[in-house]
Parts: structure tokens; C-alpha cells; sequence
């Protein structure tokens, strides 16, 4: 089944909010081989959107926003205008607004009326955190429509009734599974899967690049070609799979150190504690995270860490020997079994040895202390949002490794 997502509102194209419900449909209805093929965002204008309407021809086309009770939330009234199906009260929905305003001990106005009309026999979304519910109906063309409010917080909740929806109208069943993969780049690991994707046409595999990360998913409707394919890409791209796709570097570090009942500290400077929240992202952090500081000031790096000033001095701050000398001592402090530090320069300022994006990484494991000097391009806030994950897949690397040879 092929779809559209048609999400409607000026305030999308004029780029003050960003289309997040794409990405979230998108997500939620791939397992269930609905493919979205095209995405439009028109403003609120029902010209406009008629006008799209006449050369949308996907079997599903699933609106969001526009359901308000406002003169100006108007997406569904011009779906059935131009499918030309009358809209009638649906009582269900018009007592629950009715409910809405009694709980909120506020008049209902009678521009709340018109959330309460859909056509004959849609099957009505309800919407427990507002007033307007969305629908799923047929077209006479035979096309499935779906309307969902433009509220992020009203919407994420009916993808799962949309998913049953269609999940039992289709009867179709897509497995999905994925790995998530680091260490190395994009195209260098497209290189090395050349001739994979022809392999297994069957199945549906697409890399989603994060930063400092790539997620693989694969989808298919026949479970043991899924399997095939899996397997055919682990021997292509053992080195860089770091677990299943759905995981992320923190939560495989936290739930490893917890196995191994060991602890973790990390000292902090041009990321200023970012590696330290993830971490704590994860249920369970308290348990391993012994100790976490920033050092983003010389005079902090000395204090808390006992930085010799005349290192600093002669190296600078951004250099191998500090991060050296941050994780031996942080180690010192704190005698964490996992030890990690950064230092870096995020931008504007840098030094014209080390220029800005020049970033130092140490990991001290079991008496061995590994370092890693990487140079990033890019502003100020992706460089912090890299290394922070860089730093956590190295620490990661070194517990896992222990435990490879063990
Ligand atoms: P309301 O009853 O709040 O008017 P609505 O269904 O009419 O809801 P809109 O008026 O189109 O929806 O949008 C309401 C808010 O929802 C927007 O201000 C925006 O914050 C958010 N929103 C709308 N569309 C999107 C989208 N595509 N992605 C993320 N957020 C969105
Ligand atoms: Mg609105």
C-alpha cells in the first residue's frame, strides 16, 4: 500500500514549527507495509489543498492538523468537500467534547460543534487530550483517508489505533528487525555492502544516519528471507555492529557495567556533561555511574582532576597529554573501573596548533589507557553532539572487548 502524508499549516512551510509527524508516521506504519511514497505540506487554504488533492492518487493519504475548531482548522471539511461526502453528527464524539468542557468546567462553544461531524460510517479516532478527534474513512475513489489533529501530544496517541486500522484492513503482516552500527562512515559501509541489496530484493533495508551512529533497518513480509539477509550483512559488517537497532550506546554500556557489576566516571570538558546525561538517560545509571565531573575551566582541570599547571601549560588544554593526563587522574580520584575524559575545542576559538573541531578522548580500562584524536567539521553543537557519541562508543568498545577475550 502506498500512502501520503499530507500535513497542513503555514506555520510548516514558513519553517516555524518543524514537520515532525512525518518522521513519527512514518515510523509507526512501516512494519506494516504501508510505504509512505510521497509527502506534501500545504498551507491552510482550501483551494490550495484541493488543488494537490486532484493529483494525489497513493491508496492512503493521511492528513495531519487542521481539525481545530477554528474558522481556519479546516482539513476535513475540505477532504469531504472535494470527495464529495456529506459530513453528519456523530453523537459519540459530540458527548465526549461535551465531557471535555465539564472536566475543564468551561462552556462549550458552538465552534466545537463542527469536530463532531464526520462522514457516514468513518471510523472515529477519539482524542482523550482534546477536542478533536480524528477519522478513517473510504473515498468513493476507493482511497483510504485518514485525518489526525496538528497537536503533537493528540496525535502520537491514535497512530497505534491507525496502525490496528489498517493492520487488520490489509491483513499484512511486515517483520521488522536492524542493527545499530558505529565506527565507521556511511559511504565506506555501503561500499562494503555493494551487491547486498540486489541480493535479497525481497527485503525492504535502509540505513537512517544518526550522528556518530548508523541505524539498518531491515523489513519484510517473509520472516526467514529477513533472517537471510540479516546474517548476509553480520558477515559483511561484524567489526561495526554494536547491537540491535533499536538500542543506542548508554543503554548497552549501562546494562554491561551493571553485568560486570563495575562502575563508570567521566570527566568532562568541551562537552560539559552531555555524555554524563545520556548516561543518566538510562533507567538503572545510578547503579554504575560512580562519579561525573566538568572541568571546562585550566583552574577546574587542576582542582578537581590534579592537572599539573606546567602541562597545561606547555600542551594547552586541547592536547593528548591533557586528555592523558584528565583520565589517569579522574581514575585517581574516583577509582571508577571505567575511566573516560574529554577535551576538545568546539568553535568559535581555537589555537592555531589545534584548530576548532579538534577534539582529544581518553579511556582508561583494566590499567590500559587508549586515546583518540578525531577532527570534526561542523558548528558548535554538532561537534559536542559527536564526540559526546564517540566517547561513549570507545567506552563501550573497551568493555565489550574485555569481555570478547574473556
Ligand atoms: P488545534 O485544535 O490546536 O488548532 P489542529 O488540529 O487544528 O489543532 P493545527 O492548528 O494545524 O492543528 O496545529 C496545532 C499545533 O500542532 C501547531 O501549532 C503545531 O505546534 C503542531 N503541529 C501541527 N502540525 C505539525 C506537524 N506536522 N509536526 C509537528 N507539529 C505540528
Ligand atoms: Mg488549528
Amino acid at each position: 500500500m502506498r500512502a501520503s502524508v499530507i500535513s497542513i499549516g503555514h506555520e510548516l512551510l514558513m519553517g516555524k514549527t518543524l514537520n515532525r509527524h512525518l518522521v513519527t508516521i512514518a515510523r509507526s506504519l512501516k512494519g506494516i507495509g504501508i510505504s509512505i511514497d510521497h509527502a506534501y505540506i500545504i498551507k491552510d487554504d482550501p483551494e490550495a489543498i484541493k488543488a494537490e488533492l486532484s493529483h494525489i492518487h497513493d491508496d492512503v493519504l493521511i492528513f495531519t492538523g487542521g481539525l481545530g475548531p477554528t474558522p481556519d482548522d479546516l482539513t476535513k471539511e475540505t477532504v469531504c468537500d472535494f470527495f464529495q461526502m456529506p459530513l453528519v453528527l456523530h453523537e459519540p464524539s459530540l458527548e465526549a467534547i461535551k465531557a471535555q468542557f465539564k472536566r475543564y468546567e468551561k462552556p462549550m462553544s458552538d465552534s466545537n460543534l463542527k469536530q463532531a461531524y464526520f462522514p457516514a460510517h468513518a471510523t472515529v479516532l477519539d482524542n482523550p487530550q482534546g477536542t478533536a478527534p480524528g477519522a478513517i474513512f473510504k473515498t468513493p475513489t476507493d482511497q483510504w483517508v485518514v485525518v489526525l489533529p496538528g497537536p503533537p501530544v493528540e496525535l502520537n496517541p491514535m497512530l497505534p489505533k491507525v496502525k490496528a486500522f489498517f493492520q487488520t484492513t490489509f491483513n499484512e503482516i511486515m517483520y521488522e528487525d536492524g542493527f545499530l552500527v558505529a565506527g565507521i562512515g556511511e559511504s565506506e559501509m555501503e561500499e562494503r555492502l555493494k551487491g547486498l541489496y540486489a541480493q535479497f530484493p525481497d527485503v525492504y533495508i535502509a540505513p537512517y544516519a544518526g550522528n556518530g551512529e548508523i541505524q539498518y533497518f531491515f523489513t519484510a513480509s517473509d520472516q526467514t528471507q529477513l533472517k537471510k539477509a540479516m546474517d548476509a550483512f553480520k558477515a559483511r559488517a561484524e567489526d561495526y555492529i554494536v547491537g540491535p537497532y533499536q538500542t543506542t550506546f548508554e543503554a548497552l554500556l549501562i546494562k554491561r557495567l551493571s553485568d560486570l557489576n563495575e562502575t563508570i566516571a567521566v570527566a568532562e570538558s568541551m562537552t560539559a556533561g552531555m555524555v554524563s546525561a545520556r548516561l543518566t538517560d538510562i533507567p538503572g545509571a545510578s547503579k554504575v555511574l560512580k562519579e561525573s565531573i566538568i572541568v571546562y575551566s585550566d583552574a577546574s582541570k587542576i582542582k578537581y582532576l590534579g592537572i599539573d599547571p606546567k602541562l597545561l601549560e606547555e600542551k594547552t588544554a586541547v592536547s593528548l597529554e591533557v586528555a592523558t593526563a584528565m583520565v589517569e587522574g579522574l581514575h585517581a580520584q574516583t577509582g571508577a573501573d571505567l575511566c573516560g575524559a574529554i577535551t576538545g575545542y568546539a568553535g568559535p576559538g581555537a589555537d592555531e596548533e589545534s584548530p576548532v573541531g579538534t577534539v582529544f578522548m581518553a579511556v582508561k580500562y583494566q590499567g590500559i589507557t587508549t586515546t583518540r584524536k578525531v577532527t570534526l567539521q561542523g558548528n558548535r553543537s554538532f561537534i559536542r553532539e559527536r564526540t559526546t557519541a564517540y566517547l561513549l562508543h570507545m567506552l563501550l568498545k573497551r568493555v565489550m572487548d574485555h569481555g570478547r577475550n574473556n
